[in-house]
């Protein structure tokens, strides 16, 4: 960011810090404001624009120094308030070394941290002495957050989740009813009567909780069923079910990459994928999203250098909702004899055949070595699930950890489940209602002008660009009745921050006209 086009702070300067640059033979004056950008000094030298020099900064009341490479971008610049008055210049930070940007960070948190000038990223990987020094600092920038009305995160709902919610309004406290563009309970199974009935009995017959890991005293016929039926459903010879989807990937990636191994997987990949491959012990490399020129080339780099080769993709990718070029990556696996995966977590119930999913979409039943999905997004409950051949899944059984070594799904929540394959199975209205909303929304937002990203699928995101922009525009469409996700760095690039935007079977034409225009005036606006 720069410097002298820096937006007005509204915390307390930073004052009365002494500025020393030993290029420049020493002292230079005291700061009239610091941030993790730069220093406004007041002073009697005169330094050149675009001079760089090695700055300390001193500030005796917290017994540290911190020390930057800085340029000097602007100079006799006319400082007055209370107790200063002079020139001076502004010199913006090129490089902070690691060790004093905690201590300059703790400076600055003294204060107050201006959200407006950082996002959650800033506050990632702070070294400090003190564990839980980053804590502090990222506590501070969330309630300024919340001050400003720009914190959406953990939206307090008031009733179950449908197309339009209950939330309490931040204003005026009061209920407030919103449309809901956030769930991935793409059909609605989250309210079906049949879901919630199948749910009481298991509740009333088991009760909650199942007591034991899986392969102790864990698993009931609920869990069994569930397991078979799903292997049916997704055309494979079986399955091992997870407590969430998040464990179904890091259990099935760990377990099966070892330390010779090689994952490699798509830069859009959900972070379970990269949290399994660091708990695998292998190696794993990152391919440009859906480019398959870029996977063949780092699968021939490294063809040699590892054993055994694993591709993860997703089936839907869930930020821009794209669909992965399965039949072009199936091919390079098979060229270079690696093994592939695919994160189905977004595509079944909602891609192929009945909802069979991604791989039924392109007719590659058979083809695919390993599907996982979540029990979370159109199962509308809870959990995770790998399929595969029986080998793999009772090779999970006994090595993955996340799997043997937790509880397994409480039995309602199979039969929940179960309920719920059994309803994408037999109402197939369900999904050609959520393509309708689906073609619906996406030619009322490019009737609308509204710029989204490449999306085949339910779910929609705009590239809103840097974060002041994503967190006002968000504040204005959240505010005008519309729940959006906010999707800020580092999920996604510094500039490309976005809204995501889901429909579902749920939704009125007349919801997502309204969304249309919500999102439309506020890109309008900011
Ligand atoms: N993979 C993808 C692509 C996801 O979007 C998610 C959920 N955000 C997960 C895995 C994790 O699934 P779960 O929420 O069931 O843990």
């Amino acid at each position: 960011m720069n410097l002298v086009n820096r937006r007005k702070s509204e915390r307390k300067k930073l004052e009365g810090i002494e500025v020393y640059s030993r290029t420049v033979g020493g002292y230079l004056g005291k700061s009239m404001d610091i941030s993790l950008f730069g220093v406004f000094v007041l002073s009697e030298r005169e330094l050149p624009v675009g001079a760089k020099i090695l700055l300390e900064l001193n500030s005796s009341k917290n017994n540290s120094i911190i020390k930057a490479l800085g340029e000097v971008k602007r100079n006799n610049i006319s400082f007055a308030n209370d107790s200063h008055q002079g020139k001076g210049m502004g010199i913006e930070f090129i490089h902070i070394y690691e060790v004093y940007k905690s201590r300059l960070l703790e400076l600055i948190n003294k204060n107050w941290v201006n959200s407006d000038e950082y996002n959650l990223g800033d506050f990632f990987n702070i070294p400090s002495d003190d564990l839980f020094f980053k804590t502090e600092s990222a506590f501070s920038y969330l309630k300024d957050m919340e001050a400003k009305g720009y914190n959406r995160y953990r939206t307090m709902l008031l009733s179950s989740v449908k197309n339009r919610v209950n939330v309490l309004d931040q204003k005026t406290n009061k209920v407030k009813e919103i449309i809901m563009m956030g769930s991935s309970d793409y059909l609605g199974l989250i309210n079906h009567p049949k879901v919630k009935d199948a749910t009481k009995i298991a509740t009333e017959k088991y009760g909650m909780g199942s007591s034991s890991a899986p392969l102790l005293a864990g698993t009931s016929d609920l869990h069994y069923e569930l397991e078979e039926k799903l292997a049916k459903f997704l055309n494979f010879e079986e399955v091992i079910i997870f407590p969430t989807g998040y464990m179904a990937n890091m259990g099935c990636i760990s377990a099966l990459v070892d330390k010779d191994d090689l994952t490699i997987f798509d830069s859009a990949i959900h972070a379970s994928v990269l949290d399994g491959c660091k708990l695998s012990g292998g190696s794993f490399r990152i391919f440009k999203h859906s480019d398959i020129r870029n996977l063949s080339m780092l699968l021939s780099k490294y063809q040699d250098k590892f054993k055994g080769k694993l591709i993860v993709v997703e089936g839907v990718y869930s930020m821009d909702g794209d669909l992965v070029p399965l039949p072009d990556i199936l091919g390079i696996a098979k060229e270079f004899g690696a093994r592939i995966m695919v994160d189905d977590a977004h595509g079944i119930g909602v891609m192929g055949k009945n909802g069979q999913g991604t791989v039924n979409h392109f007719g590659l039943d058979d083809q695919v070595d390993i599907v996982m999905g979540s029990l979370s997004k159109s199962l509308g409950c809870l959990g995770g699930f790998v399929a595969s051949s029986k080998e793999v899944i009772h090779y999970l059984r006994y090595f993955s950890k996340p799997y043997f070594y937790a509880v397994n799904l409480p039995p309602p929540i199979a039969a929940s489940a179960l309920a719920a394959l059994g309803i994408i199975e037999t109402e197939p209205k369900l999904i050609k209602q959520l393509w309708k909303n689906t073609n619906y929304f996406k030619e009322k937002l490019t009737i609308s002008g509204v710029e989204f990203n490449h999306s085949e699928t339910p779910i929609f995101s705009v590239t809103v660009g840097e974060e002041l922009r994503l967190k006002k525009v968000s504040k204005y469409i959240h505010e005008q009745g519309v729940y959006v996700d906010t999707i800020p760095y580092p999920a996604v690039p510094n500039d490309k921050t976005r809204i995501r935007m889901r429909v579902t079977a749920m939704h009125k034409k007349s919801d997502l006209d309204e969304v249309v225009s919500v999102i439309h005036d506020a890109l309008d606006k900011y």
